[in-house]
This record gives structure tokens, C-alpha cells and sequence, in this order.
């Protein structure tokens, strides 16, 4: 880590007003939610952990990370517990989609070229797609901004993976309050784990359908979806490196860093 601040919000308009003329730095939006993690996660899991990413990364590309949009996306069954839980609080998608557009068409007014859209909860993915749709709309094609979308999981390498599930990978999807994000927490937020607290109950198992309203009877009580036993922050810290000198290189690529 550099000592270089790369928080937004930690500084005053003139030192990122500056920065932004003269290095012309990437920077982060990470996208959250504030939903259901189990017993041993906090609610702000996915805002936590795409805001890490996000810094891990910057420091790595000399970039500056915006606050994350802390709400997501209503929480899907299949891939976050579903919206039955208390704490889970989230938001329509329209509401998501204009927050993204707003943000977005801001950082273009400020002069940022570079962009980088982390996604930290799967719901999300395709209303923050159309917010920057509608954003790039909004600002013209003459603006240099361009922007990469990316859901952080999405750069674990088949090696990592394999390291960290040596029983087989449950996908993505599973993967709430599991063995990545337990890990990739004890890694970057280790005292706001309870690894006591870690339930000890069979994975989910879903039919290829939904119902409206939900089936809340599919859903484990605890909200984890597979089991997060095997999750600690050596693997976590595995994980974190990698996504973040993967990132770093696809931001320099795309970007030419
Ligand atoms: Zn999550
Ligand atoms: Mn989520």
C-alpha cells in the first residue's frame, strides 16, 4: 500500500481537482449493497469488500476511489437470501440505474477520462450496465470518458480458484456469505468476522425456477447459501492479490497506463 491517500472523500475539491487535471487518474465507484451476510458478516458486506478491492487496486494504478453507492439491487433467493430478511435493505431498479447515471455523468463533468465501475453484489449488474449506458447518452460521444464495469470476482483465476475451493468451486451465484466473501473479509476486515458464528447447515439447493412472491422455505435461515467453514484469511488474502495485480493490469491495458 502506498501513502498516497486514495480516498475521494478524504480530500478537499482542490487536491482532486488538481489530480484529476494533471495525473488524469482512474477512478473507482465501487457498487454495493446493504443486505444479509449470515450470522458471522456484516450487512455491508459487498460495500465493504468492493471498496477494498477498489483501494487495493488504486494504489496499485495511483487511482482515487469515490464513496461506494451502499444500497443494491433487491436481494435475489438464488443469490443473496432474498428480501425477507430484516437488515437487508434495498433499493427499485430504476433508483439504482439513476444513481449510477447521476454519478457517472458527474465524474465526466469533473474531467475524469478514467472510469472503473466495481460491482460488489450480483443483483446489481445489469441496472449499473444501463446506468452507464445512459450516462455515456447523456455526455456525448465527444467526451474522453470511458468507463470498465466489472463484477471483482469475476478476475479469480482458475489456480486461485482451485487453491481456495480444493473441493470444487459452488459458482458465483452460491457464493454469498461463503468461503470467498469470509475470506476476502478476514483478509481486509478481520474484526468484523465471527467465525463462531459461521452456520453449520447443508448448501442450498435451488429448483431452475423462481416464484413471486418467494419461496422463503428454500432459503437457509441463517441467509448463507453454501457453507463458509472452509474460509480463512490466507485464502482471503490469496484471493485479494490476485483480483487486485489482475485488475491493476487490465486497467493499464484498457487504459494505457
Ligand atoms: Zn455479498
Ligand atoms: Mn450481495
Amino acid at each position: 500500500m502506498s501513502d498516497i491517500e486514495v480516498r475521494m472523500d478524504r480530500m478537499s475539491w482542490v487536491t482532486y481537482a488538481e489530480r484529476i487535471k494533471q495525473e488524469k487518474p482512474p477512478v473507482f465507484l465501487p457498487v454495493g449493497a446493504l443486505e444479509q451476510h449470515g450470522p458471522h458478516l456484516p450487512l455491508g458486506t459487498d460495500t465493504l469488500l468492493s471498496t477494498s478491492v477498489s483501494e487495493s487496486v488504486a494504489c496499485r494504478v495511483n487511482g482515487i476511489v469515490a464513496p461506494a453507492l451502499a444500497y443494491g439491487y433487491k436481494s435475489q433467493p438464488k443469490c443473496g437470501g432474498g428480501q425477507h430478511f430484516c437488515g437487508t435493505t434495498s433499493l427499485d431498479a430504476q433508483s439504482i440505474i439513476s444513481a449510477v447515471r447521476d454519478t457517472v455523468r458527474e465524474f465526466a463533468r469533473h474531467g475524469v477520462d478514467k472510469l472503473v465501475v466495481v460491482v460488489g453484489h450480483y443483483e446489481n449488474q445489469w441496472f449499473v450496465t444501463e446506468g452507464i449506458d445512459l450516462a455515456l447518452r447523456d455526455i456525448g460521444s465527444s467526451s474522453p470518458l470511458r468507463v470498465m464495469r466489472t463484477e471483482y470476482w469475476d478476475f479469480l483465476t482458475e489456480a486461485t480458484l482451485t487453491k481456495v475451493f480444493p473441493d470444487g468451486f459452488p459458482g458465483f451465484a452460491l457464493e454469498h456469505a461463503a468461503v470467498m466473501e469470509t475470506s476476502l473479509m478476514l483478509h481486509y476486515h478481520p474484526a468484523l468476522v465471527r467465525l463462531d458464528l459461521i452456520p453449520r447447515e447443508p448448501s442450498a439447493d435451488f429448483p431452475p425456477y423462481d416464484m413471486y412472491p418467494p419461496h422463503t422455505e428454500w432459503v437457509p435461515p441463517s441467509g448463507v447459501l453454501s457453507s463458509a467453514l472452509g474460509a480463512d484469511a490466507i485464502k482471503g488474502k490469496a484471493m485479494a492479490e490476485q483480483v487486485a495485480d489482475d485488475m491493476a493490469a487490465a486497467i493499464r491495458r484498457e487504459f494505457n497506463l
